[in-house]
């Protein structure tokens, strides 16, 4: 079951791109962008170089802030305020979130609780060719993952998602890139083997993990083989994605 709803007032009339910057912000925090314009996803403002990052959004429209959930490594309310209303950007969440926002007198028309109203998803469709849709899944109190349709490419960000099993597998096959935390037991390995995604990103890794991960140390401790090849950034790292 789904619902669409058209909101006009954050219509962004453009078409399909051949590239798309994947840009980390350290922890499960990412920039998308086509190079003009931008979605942020689970901002982490406690990373050093967070202010440098703020620049880099200075010449940058911030389409949408997505956030998958409440935690403190996900969400920082007061600086996902701020960034909102200063940059007139839609901020997408849960109900919870939202509400946390409605309580920080987040200006209430940039307030856009995507609440799955089943197990499944609900599809929101903010202007022309940005579709996101929240997929309800597993952690803490109340948790989405996110499919993010926009400018030709298919994203999904899967947050601290525990339990790959709860997502439709075959609605995200063929994503242009997946943004994953390898959550032990989570089914991660066969998910990403069923949906082949063209680019895999490892996310929520620390510094020290980052570093076991280049000594090809990290992964092979959660898993007995991986699939395809994942991309680690660091903080403030990009990697560009090419249409096919
Ligand atoms: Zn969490
Ligand atoms: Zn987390």
């Amino acid at each position: 079951m789904c619902c669409r709803i058209e909101n006009s007032k954050h219509s962004v009339m453009s078409s399909s791109v051949e590239k798309m910057d994947i840009i980390s912000l350290g922890n499960a925090g990412f920039l998308v962008s086509d190079g003009s314009m931008g979605i942020v996803i689970d901002p982490y403002c406690a990373v050093p170089g967070w202010n440098s990052f703020l620049k880099r959004l200075a010449n940058k429209r911030i389409v949408a802030i997505v956030i998958t959930h409440g935690h403190w490594d996900h969400f920082e309310p007061r600086e996902v305020v701020a960034l909102a209303q200063d940059r007139n950007a839609l901020v997408v969440c849960p109900h919870q979130v939202s509400h946390r926002l409605f309580n920080l007198n987040l200006n209430p028309e940039l307030n856009a609780e995507l609440e799955p109203t089943s197990a499944d998803r609900i599809v929101r469709s903010i202007g022309v060719d940005l579709t996101i849709s929240a997929y309800r899944t597993e952690h803490g109190s109340e948790h989405n993952s996110y499919l993010l349709e926009w400018r030709g490419f298919r994203l999904f960000h899967d947050g601290d998602n525990e339990n790959t099993r709860l997502l439709d597998w075959d609605s995200l096959c063929g994503l242009d890139g997946l943004m994953l935390c390898p959550w032990q037991g989570s089914g991660w390995v066969e998910f990403i083997e069923h949906i082949r995604p063209r680019h895999w990103f490892l996310m929520h890794l620390d510094s020290s993990e980052l570093e076991a991960h280049d000594r090809e140390l990290f992964l092979p401790e959660l898993c007995d083989h991986i699939p395809q090849t994942p991309i680690a950034l660091r903080p403030g790292q990009t990697y560009e994605i090419y249409k096919v």
